[in-house]
């Protein structure tokens, strides 16, 4: 039973509305359930929204306690939240507190979540409080969906990649004797083999040899992984010395030039990132054309990110095939050179666990520039290249 102060308080409430119309009309137009409570938690008032929201009429809603619309597990809660809120009570909107969780009760008993902007309203006496109620269960289902997505995707990913490890692991061995045991037969029946018994066996050996490529470069594709990431800044002008190195034979064999920028600190996983620059660099040499194969290497600053690319003059790319070489074993036409269409994958897969992106610009017969961005590594001032 509400006691005098709450008769009261209703009262100056009615009084308050009565002299000022624009009130009410302000409270029934508002988009949300609106309750207005004094300080012991007795509705004032309750706008058609929220009579319509929690299935009361306004009689049974004016004079009760707050409690009627709140599951009785969580009334002690709900009393010590408007304690404190009362003790310093300013404007709240919604969504603040999204770590507490607000449930509401219906007529019918039924529960469901809601969000609360809170705003006191200053009397003579005390403070009442406004309170807008907003139904969350779409949003709620929506978040708690889009959890469920997340958590089956990042569990199939995993699967996935351990699936590929285990497979490119377990297919190694038994490849790797098919492989002897044909050079074994080779060698020790080497009188006894004709010409096209040994033709055959060379088909044997360059399958073998192409499916250890494909198994290593799955492998090392499974293994890149956000859990294998340690991030430290990776010295990229020192890096690219590494690999150059690596491919000097080949640079000097086919008389390649090298063009190189003044190239940044990046904060990266070093050992994916010589896998990054290793894939592209053996790309820019197997897809080159017929005139001398000149690659270009550089680097400018966009924001907090670094735009690499990495340019040749090679065979190019049909504007139609931009997106698909990124695709895992998608390999074009390609006059018999061989690969195993996993190695712009993994590109893909390093740059997008750095947080960047990679794309490429290309024509058929112009040459292709590969370009990609990765985080600036944030202490390092020195030599960072020019851009905005
Ligand atoms: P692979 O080279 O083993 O086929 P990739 O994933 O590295 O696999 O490349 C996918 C395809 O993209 C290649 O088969 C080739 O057709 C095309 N490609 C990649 N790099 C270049 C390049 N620098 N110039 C022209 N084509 C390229």
């Amino acid at each position: 039973m509400p006691t005098d102060t709450n008769v009261l308080d209703i009262t100056a409430f009615r009084l308050l509305s009565e002299s000022n119309p624009f009130l009410l009309q302000f409270l029934e137009f508002s988009p949300d359930a609106t309750l207005i409570l004094n300080s012991q938690r007795i509705i004032l008032f309750a706008n058609s929204q929220a009579q319509e929201m929690f299935g009361f009429k306004e009689e049974q809603l004016v004079g009760s306690a707050l409690n009627l619309l709140i599951p009785e597990r969580f009334h002690e809660v709900h009393e010590q939240h408007e304690r404190q809120y009362l003790k310093n009570p300013v404007r709240r909107p919604m969504g603040r507190e999204r770590h507490l969780e607000f449930i509401a009760r219906r007529r019918d008993n039924s529960e469901f979540p809601i969000d609360i902007s809170l705003s006191p309203l200053k009397t003579a006496e005390s403070t009442w409080i406004a309170a807008a109620i907003r139904d969350v269960t779409r949003q709620k289902q929506a978040e708690r969906q889009i959890q469920q997505y997340a958590g089956e995707l990042k569990r199939s990913n995993e699967e996935l990649a351990s699936f590929a490890h285990v497979a490119a692991h377990d297919l190694g061995a038994p490849l790797r004797r098919v492989g002897m045991v044909s050079q074994m037969i080779q060698d020790d029946y080497a009188g006894e083999l004709d010409e096209n018994a040994k033709k055959l066996f060379d088909m044997l050996i360059r399958s073998v040899n192409q499916m250890e490529d494909l198994i290593r470069e799955l492998l090392a594709h499974s293994k890149v992984g956000a859990q294998n990431l340690n991030l430290q800044p990776v010295d990229v002008n020192g890096l690219l010395d590494q690999i150059l190195l690596e491919f000097s034979d080949t640079i000097e064999e086919h008389g390649i030039g090298i063009q190189r920028g003044e190239l940044p600190t990046v904060s990266g996983d070093r050992v994916s990132l010589v896998r990054l620059f290793q894939n592209l660099i053996n790309n820019a040499i197997l897809y080159r054309s017929e005139q001398p194969l000149e690659i270009s290497i550089d680097a400018v600053k966009r924001g907090a990110m670094l735009e690499f690319e990495v340019k040749d003059n090679g065979i190019g790319i049909d504007r139609k095939n931009h997106d698909v070489i990124f695709q895992i074993f998608r390999r074009l036409g390609n006059d018999g050179i061989p690969g195993t269409g996993i190695g712009l994958a993994t590109c893909k897969k390093i740059v997008e666990l750095h947080g960047g992106r990679i794309w490429v610009d290309s024509a058929l017969q112009q040459g292709s520039t590969f370009r990609f961005t990765l985080p600036v590594e944030p202490s390092s001032g020195k030599s960072q290249p020019r851009g905005n």
